[in-house]
């Protein structure tokens, strides 16, 4: 009996990975999908069926809004039984952000879908696009017993592949643009792929449930030393605001202000979520280690363990969006519901 061919779906939504240099030009352009066979013949040396869709509005990645993530979604959904594995490219700048809602809007997952970019446009003698591009359709392709050895949302970046919603860029120049700060790598590629099966996600086989019912009433506030009233105020009066992320020192510290932990407590009150994520880019928020966190506790601001900004901001949308009473919200912070938290 002959095999049926793995099929991979490439999903192309812009920056500089798409980018080439226009013969005639010279300036960067966006590369033709249409013909890539002819620009990278070496796609025809994998043994895989790979399919393109190109989104019609090219976008840098800094242009990213949740429409976006939705029109995503709706991509995979609809390929989602016909394809093994789905390549993302997408501009580094905001990859880490689609790359956690993601995983928060495509529940029950049980198949790759492999988020690359690069540093340098495709076009470029230099480029890490080619490498991060061709390793991300294999690692997307790979299958154990008929599974996916990679059965969720991940980010491939230099030879290394991370947890989608566990990543944040940190280096704007060097190739190794992504840090998984607070969880271990699901893949290290050098002349092997060696994947790290035992900390993958574990296919649940139930049918991929999508979700696309965001709330963005969700804002960010990062502290700093000297932080006024008056920003913070503003801040917590923004009409309509659900939940705040509030980005703090060490492992989740505040100031002890009267004026601050007091109007954090009115907010609260009055049916706020805050969310105490840490600035640190490794290491947990540790509510009542210290004084300076101990106030935020007793006031009920909401530890988010070792979560990423990107994450938290994606999966409050999530929370809020379903519809789940505030107790179930808060609870659902608490625990790790797509792997984007260790709870010791
Ligand atoms: N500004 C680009 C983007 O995020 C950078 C990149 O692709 O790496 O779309």
């Amino acid at each position: 009996m002959i095999e049926e061919k793995t099929t991979i779906l490439v999903i192309y939504t812009g920056g500089t990975i798409g980018m080439t240099k226009d013969i005639d030009t010279g300036a960067l352009v966006p590369f033709d999908f249409g013909n890539i066979y002819e620009q990278m013949p070496i796609l025809r040396s994998f043994d895989y069926k790979i399919d393109f869709h190109s989104f019609e509005n090219l976008i840098d990645s800094s242009n990213v809004k949740p429409d976006f993530w939705i029109e995503l979604v709706g991509v995979i959904e609809k390929n989602y039984e016909h394809y093994d594995g789905f390549v993302v490219l997408h501009g580094s700048d905001t990859m880490a952000y689609t790359a956690s809602a993601l995983s928060f809007m495509l529940e029950n997952l049980n198949k790759p879908v492999i988020f690359t970019g690069s540093q340098l446009p495709m076009g470029v003698i230099r480029t890490d696009g080619r490498e991060n591009f061709l390793t991300a359709i294999e690692i997307a392709a790979a299958k154990e017993d008929g599974l996916a050895v990679v059965p969720e949302v991940a980010i491939y970046f230099e030879n290394q592949l991370m947890r989608g919603n566990r990543t944040t860029k940190f280096n704007a120049e060097r190739f190794n643009a992504f840090v998984s700060g607070n969880y271990p790598l699901l893949a290290e590629v050098g002349v092997h792929i060696r994947f790290k099966k035992h900390n993958m996600l574990k296919p649940n086989f139930k049918k991929l449930k999508v979700h696309t019912r965001l709330d963005f009433n969700v804002t960010i506030l990062k502290l700093f030393p000297g932080i006024s009233e008056n920003v913070v105020r503003n801040t917590l009066a923004i009409p309509g605001l659900k939940a705040l992320i509030l980005e703090t020192f060490g492992s989740g510290n505040a100031p002890t202000d009267e004026w601050f932990i007091g109007c954090l407590a009115e907010a609260i009150q009055g049916g706020l979520i805050i969310y105490n994520v840490t600035q640190c880019k490794s290491g947990s928020v540790e509510l009542g280690k210290y004084a300076t966190s101990l106030e935020l506790e007793r006031i009920g601001v909401i530890g988010g363990y070792d979560i990423t900004t990107e994450s938290a901001l994606s999966k409050l949308m999530y929370l809020i969006g379903e519809g789940f009473p505030k107790e179930r919200i808060v609870e659902l912070l608490k625990l790790p519901i797509r792997g984007e938290i260790t709870i010791e």
